[in-house]
């Protein structure tokens, strides 16, 4: 699934469609995690694409007539081809851009349609889906007394907390296990027992831990690939995730796998307490 370093790579690999028009949108299949607008072709024709942010796992790809808030889903991505490439059998939207005068398409596939392409002509930030994220892990207003505030009064375990998008956006099931190693704090830990200075600790920690795959082009173990097609190789550095019964690369001791909300979650019982 992507997570957000995924997104935030993509965004970064869009960045040469920022000032360009569009003249044609071709939509194969309408059907994604929301109906996709039927008028998306006529919206957009004409306009300039002035801006591309991020907020949490959003793109916001912003034109002047308004914005196409776009989520990957579990399965979406997104890669700039040129017109002659022929669309594969999950390429389901085109959007095609006049870039100085070269023709490159924006084109969007997604195997499991969980995906999102919503146009909205109101401010993004608003939305419904938008207005009720938690901070940005990389901003400043993601801070030890921000989440100790939190967590205080949480009784679930630390990990469903920290994953928890109204809390703080991004941190998904691999960033939260790479992320609780690095502060040595047990995944199921209750959060309210945590102290003030293992939360300390554990800000510092998924900051690392997200910048660090940003840099590295994203994690991914299946779907995701980058806009120029490259798969992420992040994943050949997790130090507990996906490695049950392995060394802990840390100490003599193996890496635990334990089930949390469902979601497989990775220690070390010596390193993390
Ligand atoms: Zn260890």
């Amino acid at each position: 699934m992507p997570e957000l370093p995924e997104v935030e790579v993509t965004r970064l690999g869009l960045a040469p469609l920022i000032n360009a028009t569009v003249y044609n949108v071709e939509v194969r299949n309408f059907s994604l995690r929301w109906p996709v607008n039927p008028n998306l072709k006529k919206i957009l024709n004409s306009q300039k694409l002035i801006s591309l942010s991020r907020r949490g796992k959003y793109l916001l790809a912003v034109f002047s007539n308004g914005c196409l808030i776009i989520h990957l889903g579990m399965s979406g991505r997104i890669s700039i081809v040129s017109e002659k490439k022929i669309p594969l059998k999950h390429d389901h939207i085109d959007i095609c851009f006049n870039v100085d005068g070269n023709k490159k398409i924006l084109r969007y596939n997604d195997t499991r349609r969980f995906g999102a392409m919503i146009w909205t002509d109101d401010n993004p930030f608003n939305h419904k889906l938008i207005c009720t994220l938690g901070p940005e892990p990389l901003s400043d207003e993601f801070n030890a007394d921000y989440l100790f505030d939190i967590v205080k009064r949480k009784t679930q375990p630390i990990k469903s907390t920290i994953m928890d998008s109204h809390i703080v956006v991004g941190v998904g099931n691999i960033y939260a296990s790479e992320s609780l190693f690095l502060s040595s704090i047990r995944p199921q830990r209750q959060s309210k027992k945590i102290k003030k200075k293992e939360i300390s600790v554990l800000v510092d920690s998924i900051k690392i831990v997200i910048q660090k795959a940003i840099e590295r082009g994203g994690s991914t173990l299946n779907d995701f690939y980058s806009v120029n097609g490259q798969s992420g190789y992040f994943q050949n550095e997790h130090k507990v995730y996906a490695r049950e019964n392995e060394c802990c690369t840390n100490c003599d001791g193996k890496i635990y796998l334990l089930k949390i909300a469902q979601r497989s979650s990775f220690y070390c019982k010596k390193c993390q307490k």
